[in-house]
This record gives C-alpha cells, structure tokens and sequence, in this order.
C-alpha cells in the first residue's frame, strides 16, 4: 500500500472514477501545469486540503512563481 508523503498515512486504494477525478481537479487547480508534468507527490486528503487552503490564499503572480520554482527544481534534479 502506498503511503501519504506528507503525514505517512496508509493510503486508500483509490478506485478508476476517483482518479480521473482528481486529474480533473488538479488541472482546475494548477492551471500552469495542464500536462500534469510536474512532479507530484502522493497525499491524502487530509493533507491535500491543508495544502490547497495555503494554495489558495497565494495571489495568481505568486503561484506562478511557485510553479515555476517547482518546474525549475525538477529540471535540475534530472539534470543531476
Ligand atoms: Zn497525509
């Protein structure tokens, strides 16, 4: 079973209809990543709503910068 990133929760199995789901979500979301090529860590819900709470108190200008801070560490971390 995999397990929350952040909290280290037991995840539940998430169902097909649940996943498409979330995909739809998180292009609403993080309109700045329609590919869904950043690199996404696997949270539960708990901790996915204490996310979005802090997600949604950033300004559009400093999402964009978080985004593209996020983007540039993948870059670099493939990069080694
Ligand atoms: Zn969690």
């Amino acid at each position: 079973m995999s397990k929350c990133a952040t909290c280290q929760d037991d995840l539940p199995k998430m169902t097909f209809w649940e996943s498409i789901r979330n995909i739809a979500e998180y292009r609403i979301n993080f309109p700045n990543d329609p590919e869904m090529k950043f690199p996404m860590e696997i949270i539960c819900d708990d901790c996915y709503e204490r996310y979005m709470v802090y997600h949604n108190s950033l300004t559009p200008a400093e999402r964009i910068e978080l985004d593209k801070q996020a983007k540039e560490d993948f870059e670099n971390e493939k990069r080694g």
